[in-house]
């Protein structure tokens, strides 16, 4: 068995050719954050506009790598949910005419089921049952998981996912964009406890997430209470440092908080971690130190499959061997932040 599998959600296109044991044969990504970095954010349309450009060269490099003749495939697998509309048709477009030219069923994956079953790449024996945790650019989400299919949706983000909030600080302090591995490079040699930003629904039972409040918490502190004007503001590079690395244990203690706690309420062995902000350096630390210390077993996705990549679409074996394929009129669904 050998599958194809197509990854557009958001502004990486990508795609992977993975045998049945999981070995990548053939593998490539075209990533847009050039063509985002002026406007500090993905824009939808230029994101499917550059997606519709590279699709076909994306996954004819993939297959070219892998050797694989396209007929002797197994199954096309896209993601088709969550991300943004534009985006995803072009994957799930493309998946389907390929799927017709080559009379090859298709298989469906849900993105984020995905950003988990990174981790499960990673590991020598399964890692579920488990507590899940996504965090990426668009979702803050916890999941009780079964198995890599059988995921019960705890809660999430009510309005910015953590990625989006390490974007838009770095956006505040006009590191680049995408914000994440700046903010986490600048904090690295920042004092953690500089600015006491607020720790949103830490101590509340439920599994949701807020991070809006944070965000305009780190402005007010930049700019003064009320103000949003950032061309006067001039700061050095320490006070940056400071700013970064107390944004960064605020985000950071919350999920940590929240994640333990749903380990310990489900009572599951281990907790794993996928989506681009598990790449996080002190997110890593904080949550092996929180492991060692309740004693559970913690599974990071590998840092080249923490952000957006076709690789983790080997969650489509997993459907493969239940036998759940998708049929021709296979729909996108778009959308954030809720219970996918
Ligand atoms: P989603 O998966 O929700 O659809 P996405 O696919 O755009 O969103 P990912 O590619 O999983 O998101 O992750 C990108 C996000 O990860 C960005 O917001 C980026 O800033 C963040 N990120 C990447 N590296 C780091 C880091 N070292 N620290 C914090 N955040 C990071
Ligand atoms: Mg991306
Ligand atoms: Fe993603």
């Amino acid at each position: 068995m050998t599958i194809l599998t197509i990854e557009s959600t958001c502004d990486e296109t990508a795609a992977a050719v993975i045998a049945d044991d999981g070995t990548v044969l053939g593998q490539c990504i075209a990533t847009q954050e050039a063509l985002h970095a002026e406007f500090q954010g993905v824009v939808p349309e230029v994101a499917a506009r550059a997606h519709v450009e590279r699709i076909m060269p994306v996954i004819d490099t993939a297959l070219r790598q892998s050797g694989v003749r396209p007929d002797t495939l197994t199954a096309i697998a896209v993601a088709d949910r969550p991300g943004l509309a534009g985006s995803l048709l072009v994957g799930v477009v493309a998946a389907k005419t390929l799927a017709v030219a080559w009379d090859i069923p298709l298989v469906s994956i849900n993105h984020l089921h995905a950003h988990l079953y990174a981790c499960q790449l990673a590991a020598d024996s399964t890692v579920y049952p488990c507590i899940g945790l996504v965090v990426s650019g668009g979702h803050t989400s916890l999941y009780h998981c079964q198995s890599a299919l059988d995921l019960d949706y705890l809660g999430g983000t009510i309005d910015d996912a953590a990625g989006e909030a390490f974007d838009k600080v770095a956006a505040m302090l006009n590191l680049g964009f995408p914000g994440g591995p700046a903010v986490s490079k600048l904090a690295a040699v920042g004092d953690r406890r500089a600015h006491a930003f607020p720790r949103s629904m830490i101590h509340d039972e439920h599994y949701n997430f807020s991070f809006s409040g944070l965000k305009t918490a780190v402005r007010y502190c930049i700019v003064g209470p009320g103000k949003s004007d950032f061309s006067a503001v001039r700061l050095t590079e320490q006070e940056k440092a400071d700013l970064c690395a107390s944004f960064e244990a605020a985000v950071v203690d919350v999920l940590v908080s929240k994640s333990r706690r749903a380990v310990a309420a489900y009572k599951t062995p281990r907790l794993i971690v996928g989506g681009g902000v598990a790449a996080n350096p002190y997110l890593r630390e904080q949550l092996q130190t929180a492991a060692d210390a309740d004693g559970f077993q913690l599974v990071i996705a590998p840092m080249d499959l923490c952000s957006d990549n076709a690789v983790m679409g080997a969650i489509a074996l997993e459907k493969i061997k239940r036998g759940e394929f998708a049929s021709l009129d296979l729909d996108i669904t778009a959308g954030l932040q809720r219970g996918f």
